[in-house]
Formats: structure tokens, C-alpha cells, sequence
């Protein structure tokens, strides 16, 4: 048997092909354009390289009631090409085969739980901090949907009073995690992006405080085993280390059993493949 998976991305798709123990076969990579310019090559590429079942991970949001009729589809994105458009269906009509959807987000949150840094875990986060903030939560062993699928990235904050930008970038919210910490976040408030700060720049312990209360708040309200940080943000590790002194000093010793948190908030083991890979598990257990 054998698995599609397709990253869906703002600026580019991911497709790939794998085998059953999760061997990536082949894969190719396409910008993308507008459903008429990107849909034909995607389709003709898992048509030349047949799967059983199809994961798509994809930007949002996304329609994933099942009871709605347009269940599968992307919804209100700002790439208007794109937005209603039935990209679960599209694939499901062309190919004749199951074809599941998640967001990339939670794609990739699967595929750390399973494969990556939560393995063995029954309980676990997984945030990507970069040019927009979303996390995954994995819960008893399977990815929350809920009502939607969580924002971790809206969660409201409260401002640090060395702010020089405290009233956030959220265009629906200002101040939530991603109007603060956000890459463009921070690039609007210091002049630089998180690429070209120094790590002596005041700018990473202001970005460690804000991401430490997220840490905070999803301890206490969904008590994750691991919070794995990934993104282009979190590629700049010496953030690691500010982000888990932070996080005790505002917890300040109330959960009793964390008494450290070097294994406790840690980067992904899968990327820059968690997405795909996680798109492959979708399709797998889609069979
Ligand atoms: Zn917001």
C-alpha cells in the first residue's frame, strides 16, 4: 500500500509519496498559484505515482465539520483564489481514493506526537512560532478538533511593562501571542527580523517572556506531557533555553511534579518534514 501526502502552503505545495513503514519515495514541490494553475499538475503528479489514500495538511481556515456541506474545503483565507474552494473533494473526484484534511498546523502536530519529539506520549502541544503562531493539541492519543481546531496562536496575553510595542499587531486582536511574537510581530516592533537580531538583543528575552506564557497557559489548561516548538522563529535556538527559565519562573513551583523544563519544552525531531509526514499518518489511517 502505498500513501500521498500534500502540504498545502501559502507560497508552495509539498507532494509526496511513501510506503507503508513511512519511506518517503518520492516527492516534488510546486508553487502556488491559483486553484486552475496549481490543481492539474498536483492531480497529474499522484495520477504518475498512484496512492491508496491522500493526507492533505493545508494553510486555513478549513471547513472540518463533517456534518457541513462544505466539509473539506478552505474557507475564509485572504488568497481569495483560494478561498471556498473544495480542496478535500477536488482531490477525493480526481483520484477516486480517500482523501483526508487537517490544517498544516495539526499535520504537523501528528506527525511529532507519533514520530518526533511526543512519541510514546499520550499528551502532547506542538506550536510553530513564524510568520503566523498555531499549535496542534494532541490529547489522550488523538488531535483535538473540538468545535474547529484550537488557536493557540489568539490566546490573549498579558503585555510586559518593557514593551516597546505593547498594544500587539493582531489585526482581529492586537495583543494575543501572535500580535506579540509573532515573526512579523517582532520585526515590526525592533526594525529587524528575528533572523537578523543578535542574541544579545533585548528582543529574545522579551520573545522568551511572551512565549513562556503561553507555555504557562497551556499546562494548566491542557496539561501537554511535551510542548514541542518548531517554526522559523524557534529555528533560532538559543531561544530554547530563555523559554524554559521563563516558563518556571511563572509558574512559579504551583505544579509540583514540573520541577525543570529542559524535557519538558523542547524543538521537533521531524523537521522541516513534520507537515509531510504528518499528511502520510493522515492517509494511513484514513485506510
Ligand atoms: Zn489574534
Amino acid at each position: 500500500m502505498r500513501f500521498g501526502a500534500l502540504e498545502a502552503g501559502g507560497t508552495k505545495m509539498v507532494l509526496a509519496v511513501a510506503d507503508e513503514q513511512m519511506n518517503i519515495l518520492c516527492r516534488e514541490t510546486l508553487p502556488t498559484e491559483t486553484p486552475e494553475k496549481t490543481m492539474p499538475p498536483m492531480i497529474a503528479f499522484f495520477r504518475e505515482h498512484p496512492v491508496d489514500a491522500l493526507g492533505i495538511g493545508s494553510f486555513g481556515p478549513l471547513d472540518l465539520n463533517p456534518a457541513s456541506p462544505s466539509f473539506g474545503s478552505i474557507t475564509k483565507t485572504p488568497k481569495l483564489t483560494w478561498r471556498d474552494y473544495p480542496l478535500a473533494p477536488a482531490f477525493e473526484e480526481a483520484l477516486g481514493i480517500p482523501c483526508v484534511l487537517d490544517t498544516d498546523v495539526n499535520a504537523a502536530a501528528l506527525c511529532e506526537a507519533e514520530m518526533g519529539a511526543g512519541r510514546g506520549l499520550k499528551n502532547c502541544v506542538y506550536v510553530t512560532v513564524g510568520t503566523g503562531i498555531g499549535g496542534g493539541v494532541y490529547c489522550e492519543g488523538q488531535l483535538v478538533h473540538g468545535l474547529m481546531h484550537p488557536e493557540v496562536g489568539h490566546m490573549l496575553l498579558r503585555a510586559h511593562p518593557d514593551d516597546p510595542a505593547p498594544d500587539g499587531f493582531c489585526p482581529y486582536h492586537k495583543g494575543c501571542l501572535e500580535g506579540v511574537a509573532s515573526g512579523p510581530a517582532m520585526e515590526k516592533r525592533w526594525g529587524k527580523s528575528a533572523k537578523e537580531l543578535p542574541k544579545d538583543h533585548p528582543a529574545w528575552e522579551l520573545e522568551a517572556h511572551y512565549l513562556a506564557q503561553m507555555c504557562m497557559n497551556l499546562m494548566m489548561t491542557v496539561s501537554p506531557e511535551k510542548i514541542i516548538l518548531g517554526g522559523g522563529v524557534m529555528s533560532r535556538r538559543h531561544l530554547f533555553p530563555l523559554i524554559r527559565r521563563e516558563t518556571l519562573r511563572l509558574m512559579n513551583g504551583y505544579v509540583a511534579c514540573v520541577q525543570e523544563t529542559d524535557s519538558l519544552i523542547v524543538p521537533p525531531a521531524c523537521w522541516p518534514d513534520s507537515g509531510l509526514l504528518g499528511a502520510l499518518l493522515m492517509a494511513k489511517k484514513a485506510k
